[in-house]
């Protein structure tokens, strides 16, 4: 069986590079919030060309603390709405409504899965404080669109970069468009730890200042609490591994790009449906953390691969407004969405595929 995804072979590439590197953390005896950390998040804030990283318990504590931050300082408050793709993993969702805001979901463009511009004006009402775009399979959203929307009704932007490290556009990376991002560094992700972690990026001195507090039990000076905060920190074992995958990254990108390019030119069956993907705005926006095709009968597709030794995968199989979680908002209807979502199927992508196993995975899509 083609595994999806093959965690394992991905990390025993750096298995030795990151023996030494828990191995240094263990010798230091500093486990919380020391070195690890504040290089990683020096790195990692050089690399998205932002002023600021902060390290984070996870990708989903990531969105919720820009929000939590941005409410104490004013900028947000109960009950705002935050515009974001009605097609998105669940998390995007959840940091709204945790944060006491009111997502507000609209319809993504077909052909690229990312939030359809055309459609932000029509939703944003006198309570949209934020627009959420989600850099959805690793494309970026039209950053430049929704930036000037954006600029125009005084909104924030949180980019959710979760799926998208390194994604750019005029040499512009996921994460530096908005007024702050949130990436993940779950495992499957496109930059993962042996764990979870998560960062924010930022520019804006204040909002950075907030978040070192709000991570750390809302306590900038041990024991002295400004905020009531949280204990949400990147460890540091997942920093220090982080700062070996960061090295690692760029030549990951280019092979998820040969990938995509072989699986785009050498699909050729008209029941699997490629997006055309328009790749507007260039290759480089594209970081492939998933390849998505359609299909109309998914599971007899899915079945077929299965039986012909490849395993595909499915994201997401339920919209956010259609999950029992969100019951209120079950009523809803977004029809782009629901198809996207009863009919999308993700193929292999994983940098460690070899060339015979991604032959092997088109000749039994091809034979579907
Ligand atoms: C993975 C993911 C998150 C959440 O990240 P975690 O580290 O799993 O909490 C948020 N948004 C998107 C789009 C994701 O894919």
């Amino acid at each position: 069986m083609i595994n999806f995804l093959n965690l394992k072979k991905i990390n025993s590439q750096y298995r030795d590079e990151i023996i030494e590197s828990i191995t240094r953390v263990i010798d230091s005896g500093w486990y919380i919030l020391g070195n690890e950390v504040s290089q990683f998040e020096k790195e990692f804030a050089k690399y998205c060309d932002r002023k600021y990283c902060v390290g984070v318990a996870n990708g989903l504590d990531a969105l919720v603390l820009v929000l939590k931050a941005w409410k104490e300082m004013g900028r947000l408050k109960e009950g705002d709405e935050v515009i974001l793709p009605a097609n998105t993993f669940i998390a995007s969702v959840l940091a709204v409504s945790e944060s006491g805001l009111v997502p507000v979901f609209v319809e993504p463009s077909a052909d690229s899965y990312n939030l359809d511009v055309n459609k932000i004006e029509k939703s944003i009402t006198s309570k949209t404080k934020a627009i959420l775009p989600v850099h959805l399979y690793g494309q970026l959203a039209e950053m430049y669109q929704i930036r000037e929307i954006a600029d125009r009704y005084s909104l924030l932007v949180l980019e959710d970069s979760a799926q998208a490290h390194g994604a750019s556009s005029s040499q512009v990376k996921a994460g530096a468009f908005g007024d702050a991002a949130g990436f993940s560094f779950y495992p499957g992700k496109n930059l993962g730890a042996l764990g979870d972690g998560g960062a924010i990026v930022t520019n804006d001195d204040e909002l950075y200042e907030v978040l070192c507090s709000l991570r750390n039990y809302g306590s900038k000076t041990k024991y002295v609490n400004e905020y009531i905060g949280v204990n949400s920190r990147l460890d540091e074992i997942q920093a220090s591994i982080l700062r070996i995958k960061l090295n690692y990254i760029e030549s990951d990108i280019e092979r998820r790009r040969e990938i995509a390019t072989i699986y785009r030119t050498q699909i050729n069956n008209p029941r699997v449906k490629i997006n055309t993907l328009s790749l507007s705005q260039g290759e480089e926006s594209h970081v492939w953390h998933l390849f998505v095709v359609e299909s109309e009968d998914r599971e007899k597709f899915i079945k077929f691969l299965a039986d012909n030794g490849v395993q595909a995968a499915i994201h997401y199989p339920i919209p956010p407004h259609k999950q029992k979680a969100y019951s209120k908002y079950n009523e809803l209807s977004f029809p782009i969405t629901e198809k996207i979502h009863d009919s999308i199927v993700s193929l292999p992508m994983d940098p460690t595929l070899t060339l015979s196993e991604i032959e092997h995975i088109i000749s039994v899509v091809n034979k579907y």
